[in-house]
């Protein structure tokens, strides 16, 4: 640091330069994040809560108030408007704090949790921290959860079952409904990971779209992942987590000496009020039609790519079932495939499992990005 300051032209002159570099979700040139532009109501509502800490909401009643009304609505969309919850950074924390709860509820020593293969590596994470030990379920031929699997990992360990509604690298459904029922059976703690479905299979839904049964509607499930700065709109860093009983928050709250709640679940302390206020504004000014148009456009065009990747001989992984492509080539490694996309100015990821180029098909893509992209791809 100099001992001097400097202007704030000075200052905001330096920041373009460095702004300059980063890509924009506005150039349609992203095709492999989740993330996307962040709509503009979404925008002014969080700047208009940028000192609200949730961390002490005696501080903040009225953005507390804010908090309980999104997570009554995400319930709501969730099939259940009584839910406890909070609004956090995203579906890592949110994930933490699932896995958090379904291990403190229990006594057992040496708990494990059993996630499909094709689970977040968020739940790496929280493997690691929590102590728990990690089973992998096989997944079936269409990239899906195999129950089978499922049943012979489970133990008189196990202490939570994950399953992910929109998979990170293929947006996959995994078969919750199965997994209710075995959680049921073996009164053991369901976890939904719907960070990136949640926001768009019950819209879809509403639609017409034949999706399946993945929330809180099935009695087995204990706690979903929702993110609003996913398919949302909402700026990052926003991330939803909800739960059917308020005990799963009980179990991991610490006492808090010096705060206005005597009592905190969340793994931050002091916690942004923005990302709630940007949450509830955007639930209320799209309305669920809204929301509806943004996952329709958003798969209408995903359905265009997946046609488009096909007649430019590239072969898909699978049927789409959400927004999300993924291809490959029987003649073109995919490493070789994306050197080539991103020498023509396409930012792809890969995925792992089976490897292959990934697009997400997020709402900052408009139709004319995904012609070009398509052109691209032929001459490749
Ligand atoms: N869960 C799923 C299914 C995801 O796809 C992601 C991120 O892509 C996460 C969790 C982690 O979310 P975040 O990056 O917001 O922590």
């Amino acid at each position: 640091m100099e001992d001097e300051g400097i202007t704030k032209e000075q200052i905001f002159q330096m920041l373009r330069k460095y702004k300059e570099k980063d890509l924009t979700h506005r150039s349609g040139r992203i095709l492999g994040s989740m993330c996307t532009c962040p709509d503009p109501v979404g925008v002014k509502a969080y700047s208009m809560f940028l000192e609200s800490n949730l961390g002490d909401p005696g501080l903040f009643p009225g953005t507390k108030k804010l908090e309980d009304e999104v997570i009554s609505m995400l319930g709501e969309l969730m099939g259940k408007k009584d839910v406890y919850g909070h609004i956090i950074t995203g579906g890592t924390e949110a994930n933490l704090m699932a896995m958090r709860a379904a291990r403190n509820l229990t006594k057992i020593d040496d708990p494990e949790i059993i996630v499909p293969r094709s689970a977040h590596f968020s739940f790496k994470k929280a493997a690691e921290m929590l102590c728990l030990d990690l089973k992998m379920a096989d997944l079936d031929e269409d990239y899906k959860m195999d129950v089978s699997s499922v049943e012979d990992l489970l133990s008189d360990k196990t202490v939570a079952i994950v399953g992910v509604a929109g998979t990170t690298e293929l947006g996959k459904i995994d078969p919750i409904s199965d997994l209710s029922r075995i959680c049921l059976e073996n009164d053991i703690y369901l976890h939904v990971d719907a960070a990136f479905g949640g926001y768009s299979i019950p819209f879809l839904k509403d639609v017409g779209y034949d999706l399946p049964e993945f929330d809180f509607s099935l009695p087995g499930v204990s706690s979903i992942t929702i993110d609003p700065h996913k398919m949302g709109l909402a700026p990052i860093p926003t991330g939803g987590i909800l739960f059917r009983e308020r005990k799963y928050l009980e179990v991991m709250a610490i006492e808090t000496p010096y705060l206005t709640e005597d009592l905190q679940s969340t793994v931050v302390g002091t916690r942004t009020g923005a990302a709630t206020a940007a949450t509830w504004a955007l639930l209320k000014y799209h309305g669920r039609e809204g929301y509806q148009e943004v996952s329709k456009k958003c798969m209408e065009i995903t359905n265009i790519l997946a046609d488009g990747v096909k007649k430019a001989g590239f072969e898909l992984v699978t049927r789409p079932e959400l927004n999300i492509v993924a291809f490959s080539s029987s003649e073109i490694p995919v490493e070789e495939i994306a050197l080539r996309l991103e020498d023509r100015g396409w930012a792809v990821s890969l995925a792992s499992y089976p490897k292959a180029i990934r697009i997400i098909v997020m709402p900052h893509l408009k139709l004319e990005h995904i012609e070009a992209f398509i052109d691209d791809l032929r001459q490749i």
